[in-house]
């Protein structure tokens, strides 16, 4: 089985993610963890990374397909996947050649992600480098501009599942979990 999760920010993708590795047994990969675990390095690339990241901006396309499908070529992979924050361009989604079963799209406003985001900073909740307001915004905005026309490229090709990310985090697994199972249902 092969899923992408997409959303803003602080929609919920990385928990909806973690439940569903679990339950269908498959692993889960995280486009953000590998450049936050990348930007740790001591090197120029490392520190390249590091930079981009915390100004909230996207690595280039190239250098991002190359890393994730890097990823992806590895044994724990091949019998599927639940990626997270991979496709987010156009670019990204034309060059990624898979047999993807469906895209979640975890939808809450941008208002709530905001919202989500104060919250855990009110709460004395570890902070990551990219999670300031103005980086935030930043990020809010590059999904509009970017991550949106990816989300209507899988629409059209019949994947997306449009997923209300303002529920209860149950509520929702258990609306993924019914959309996934009908599509492999289907596809048998
Ligand atoms: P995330 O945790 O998915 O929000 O990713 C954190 C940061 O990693 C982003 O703000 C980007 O700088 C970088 N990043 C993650 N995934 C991608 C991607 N598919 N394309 C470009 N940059 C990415």
């Amino acid at each position: 089985m092969k899923v992408v999760l997409m959303g803003i920010q602080g929609a919920g993708k990385s928990t909806q993610g973690n439940l569903l590795a679990e339950k269908y047994g498959i692993s889960y990969l995280s486009s953000g963890h590998i450049f936050r675990t990348m930007a740790q390095e001591k090197t120029p690339m490392g520190r390249y990374i590091k930079e981009t990241m915390s100004s909230g901006a996207l690595i280039p396309d190239e250098r991002t397909l190359e890393i994730v499908e890097g990823y992806l070529d590895r044994p724990e992979y091949e019998a599927g996947y639940i990626l997270d924050g991979f496709p987010r361009t156009p670019a990204q989604a034309e060059a990624f050649k898979n047999g993807l079963d469906a895209v979640l799209f975890l939808d809450i406003s941008d208002k709530e992600a905001l919202w989500r985001i104060a919250g855990r900073i009110m709460q004395g909740t570890e902070i990551r480098d990219d999670e300031t307001l103005p980086a935030i915004r930043k990020r809010i905005d590059l999904f509009h501009e970017y991550t949106e026309p990816v989300i209507e490229y899988y629409r059209q090709k019949g994947l997306l599942e449009h997923i209300d990310g303002e529920r209860d985090v149950q509520e929702i697994f258990n609306d993924i979990c019914k959309r996934i199972e009908a599509r492999l249902a289907e596809k048998q």
